[in-house]
């Protein structure tokens, strides 16, 4: 088994995050978590965009925890918003990469419009780093996205899935493809003890 430890994050991803998390919680709130979390040389500094090694998994996941940690009870509603704009800043910066640039989907049928842009998401993200493992789960009733390296709970423990951030941008990124609001479930975390983790697109909710 590999020592995931010693896995980086890549600046354009560590840009994102940032970007996204600025979005929502204001420059104040941001640099007070940078500062809990041990990232202080990126206060108004959001890394560069590139694909050279940023910080260590390790220091994301401190990252993130410090976010639940600094806004408490709101904290997962927060992470899931900052999710939902990392997902727009993926269309935005990333259109290529996520494989949406010039895309017309409105001919689809509503889950061969799911299957595009949860495809789209696993590729841009094993193209951003080769060590990642994750699929899309087509053979049940219900769609669901399946990484088995996330980076949001790596080493972390609970008794409940924690990945509020990967729920918000996979029910951004079904919004975008279907124009509807889609339950997002996360069904099994790495958490937890689970083998991966797992976010199950379930009914439009109206
Ligand atoms: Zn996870």
């Amino acid at each position: 088994m590999s020592n995931r430890e010693d896995a980086m994050i890549i600046n354009s991803l560590v840009r994102q995050a940032l970007t996204s998390a600025q979005e929502v919680m204001g420059d104040n709130g941001l640099n007070a978590v940078l500062r809990t979390s041990g990232l202080e040389r990126f206060i108004s500094k959001l890394s560069t965009n590139n694909l050279e090694p940023s910080i260590q998994a390790s220091q994301y996941v401190w990252f993130i925890q410090a976010i639940e940690d600094f806004y408490g009870r709101a904290g997962k509603g927060m992470l899931r918003r900052i999710g939902k704009a990392s997902f727009q800043y993926a269309v935005r910066e990333q259109a290529a990469l996520l494989g949406v640039a010039g895309v017309a989907l409105k001919l689809l049928p509503e889950k061969q419009r799911i299957k595009f842009i949860l495809n789209g998401m696993v590729d841009a993200l094993k193209k951003s780093n080769p060590q990642v493992d994750a699929r899309l789960d087509d053979g049940g009733d219900k769609l669901a996205y399946i990484e088995s390296t996330c980076a949001i709970c790596h080493s972390r423990h609970s008794e409940t899935p924690i990945c509020y951030l990967y729920v918000g941008s996979i029910s951004e990124a079904v919004q975008w493809a279907t124009g509807k609001e889609h339950q997002v479930v996360e069904t099994h975390c790495l958490a937890k003890g689970d083998p991966y983790c797992r976010f199950e697109v379930g009914e439009t909710r109206e």
